[in-house]
């Protein structure tokens, strides 16, 4: 991808516009562009250099990019809604054409990373509340405020907020000592996988960090120290990646999203607006506190990935109200006139705040107060589910040690199990492995 139209070749040390931008490291990289941790010298700050690929298409998504994001900060002057911010753009001629380039705040790992190095364990509820408000507050300020939906929410494009201090660090930095609860035996007998070589480390350097002076604690052990520093750490993020977002008014593609967080108007082409923002993020909600991921549909024998998709929404939600159903687009490839689907017959229902306790081992409290918090925003009628406004409302959000009546909490719990057919086998229905 190195060559005419691709990608520009960055040596550490490069000046970008002019002498103001010096490349330290590369922080990434996607389908589009190179993002490169970059020292700006006006500022003395450290920035994230994104350099688009030449090519015109590339071009094109690079300027309507940043559209968007001159948008979103000439809307906050105080850069508080969480969304990450533009800070300068320009053209940098290099040997394979042009590159549009993006200056933006310098952010740290994605919540992709955050699982992977958690092990893909769910988050503490504590921590997933926090995440969840920021992504919210960010929500509401393109929905309500700009009009904007974002159309791409998913754990790798919410990036954690850099608490390290490149200066201090440049290495590591945007790395945020993310290890939670590290439990049992790390080596366990069995080569230790990069990511648990990674965890070692960063064990290692934040019981240094610690020792090295704030540390009260005298002679307690690492491990003590270690959870005490982790307990601290601030879960604020920011919303990134706004190069597959529109505007309501002015929407660009029919098929948008990335599969697994794809609202189901969305796969029988009914239109859409804010409202597939919201049922992405509840799919982002559950992720963090399962470490699993809502929906991962498969493609089948006599089934294809977007029906087993609407057959596992069903099981987890319900059966889809008909008028809904039939509704689309593309309703008759997968429904037939009576709004059952037409080529996976038997579903195998599994409520929401059974699945988090029996699955994912949730207290009935928790699961009940988590499932009621997400289950408005998987409503499969887009026009009902709740706007990022009236979630930062929500008492989940705002929970402060809070217990719900228990007797309350188990007298509301339905549960219908039903035969699993042949055809049923061959689906894997993700909640029942
Ligand atoms: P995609 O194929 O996902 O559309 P893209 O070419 O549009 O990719 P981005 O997703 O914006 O690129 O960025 C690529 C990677 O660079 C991100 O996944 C992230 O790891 C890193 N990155 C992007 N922006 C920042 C930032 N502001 N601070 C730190 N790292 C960043
Ligand atoms: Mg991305
Ligand atoms: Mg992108």
């Amino acid at each position: 991808s190195y060559r005419k139209g691709g990608y520009h070749a960055v040596r550490l040390g490069d000046s970008f516009n002019g002498g103001r931008y010096i490349a330290q490291r590369k922080l990434g990289w996607g389908q589009f562009s190179t993002v490169w941790l970059a020292y700006d010298v006006q500022s003395s700050r450290y920035v994230a250099l994104k350099i688009m690929k030449s090519a015109a298409q590339f071009a094109q998504a690079a300027l309507h990019e940043i559209e968007v994001l001159s948008a979103i900060a000439d809307g906050d002057p105080s850069n508080g809604k969480c969304v990450v911010r533009l800070v300068d753009h320009f053209k940098h001629a290099g040997p394979n054409g042009q590159h549009l380039c993006m200056v933006l705040e310098f952010l740290g790992d994605s919540l992709l990373r955050l699982i992977k190095y958690n092990r893909y364990k769910g988050l503490e509820l504590n921590k997933v509340r926090e995440i969840c408000k920021c992504i919210l507050i960010g929500l509401d300020y393109l929905h309500r405020e700009l009009g904007i939906i974002h159309t791409d929410l998913k754990l790798e494009n919410i990036l954690l907020i850099s608490t390290i201090d490149p200066a201090k660090d440049p290495i590591k930095s945007g790395l945020i000592p993310i290890l939670e609860r590290p439990e049992g035996n790390p080596n366990g007998g069995v080569t230790m996988s990069i990511i648990e070589k990674k965890l070692k480390r960063r064990a290692r350097r934040a019981v240094a960090r610690i020792s090295e002076g704030r540390d009260s604690m005298g002679g307690a052990g690492d491990r003590l120290k270690l959870e005490r520093y982790l307990d601290g750490i601030d879960m604020r993020c920011k919303v990134v990646d706004f190069g597959n977002a529109c505007w309501d008014s002015k929407q660009f593609a029919e098929e948008i999203q990335t599969r697994q967080y794809r609202a189901p108007e969305v796969i029988l082409r009914s239109g859409y607006s804010f409202s597939v923002d919201m049922w992405s993020f509840a799919c982002i909600a559950f992720e963090l506190a399962t470490g699993e991921m809502m929906f991962t549909p498969k493609g089948g024998q006599g089934f294809t990935e977007d029906e087993d998709h609407l057959a596992l929404m069903m099981e987890l939600l319900g059966k889809m109200p008909r008028k809904i159903a039939i509704g689309g687009a593309c309703s008759k490839d997968y429904f037939d006139r009576h709004g059952d689907l037409k080529r996976i017959r038997r579903l195998k229902y599994w409520s929401l705040d059974r699945l988090l306790v029996d699955k994912y081992k949730f207290s009935e409290t928790d699961a009940l107060e988590f499932a009621e918090f997400l289950s408005p925003l998987l409503d499969f009628a887009p026009e009902k589910r709740p706007t990022a406004q009236q979630c930062l409302q929500h008492p989940w959000i705002n929970f402060r040690n809070v217990t719900l009546n228990k007797a309350k909490s188990e007298s509301s719990i339905e549960k219908v199990a039903v035969g699993v057919s042949k055809l049923q086998i061959k689906r894997t229905t993700h909640h029942l492995t």
